[in-house]
């Protein structure tokens, strides 16, 4: 991400106050001034504003285990949102969740103010695998296998090959799929693309993190430094 793009979204200003500021020469990523907004601030880098760390400490990254019926959303006038399932003492400025469940899908959702991770993370050219628990209105049959492990073509995407393991005990009516966009309903649409329809869904891998089972829904905990090093 942007350097100045990541100072403003950690509340130190308007674009263009931020921008005055590296200018200023007041700027720092790793140990080295910046004279320059459009240089890109990796995941991991420390970056300084007049000495004092931004970012670094202040940085969080909370996984979620998120319930049904709430929104992956920042704020809305009318509906709970999974940032209303922060406790006030642990937002920052800036915390935001990185990607999209639909309201009714719930697990493993990631939370940041870490804006440069979670662009990374997001990024098409990464792939990030995501892996879900889905379950299904009919029996996978070998052939839906077939077409979800060869890419389906939508409108404005053909998904990459996505990996299917069929629960063992499920009749077919429980499926672990893996994909690596992160579409619009995009796990929905490719099981009725095959024609068969999705009744739950659950995220449970996102990259290198798994969804605790001791965690319970609606409830988050702060990544691990192994998760975070995992991630970085
Ligand atoms: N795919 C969907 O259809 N919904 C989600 O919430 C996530 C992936």
């Amino acid at each position: 991400m942007r350097l100045d793009r990541y100072l403003a979204n950690l509340q130190y200003g308007t674009r263009s106050d931020v921008k005055k500021m590296i200018k200023a020469n007041r700027v720092a990523i790793n140990g080295q001034k910046v004279r320059n907004g459009s240089v890109s601030v990796v995941p991991g880098a420390t970056v300084t504003v007049d000495g004092k760390t931004v970012g670094g400490s202040l940085q969080v990254y909370y996984l979620m285990n998120k319930p049904s019926g709430v929104l992956t959303a920042n704020s809305d006038a009318a509906q709970k949102t999974v940032l209303d399932l922060i406790a006030p003492a642990d937002r920052r400025p800036g915390l935001y969740p990185v990607g999209r469940l639909d309201k009714d899908t719930t697990g493993l959702l990631l939370l940041t103010n870490d804006g440069a991770l979670g662009h990374d993370l997001l990024s098409p050219k990464r792939h990030v695998p995501k892996t879900y628990l889905v379950s299904l209105a009919a029996a996978l049959t070998p052939a839906m296998a077939d077409q979800l492990a060869e890419g389906i073509t939508f409108q404005e995407f053909t998904s990459a090959p996505a990996t299917v393991a069929v629960r063992p005990g499920s009749e077919g009516r429980l499926i672990e799929l893996t994909i690596h966009e992160g579409k619009f309903h995009q796990v929905k649409r490719m099981l009725k693309a095959v024609g068969n329809q999705v009744t739950d869904l659950q995220r449970i891998q996102m990259g290198p993190l798994h969804l605790p089972a001791s965690l319970p829904s609606g409830q988050y905990r702060k990544l691990t430094e192994a998760e975070l090093a995992a991630l970085l």
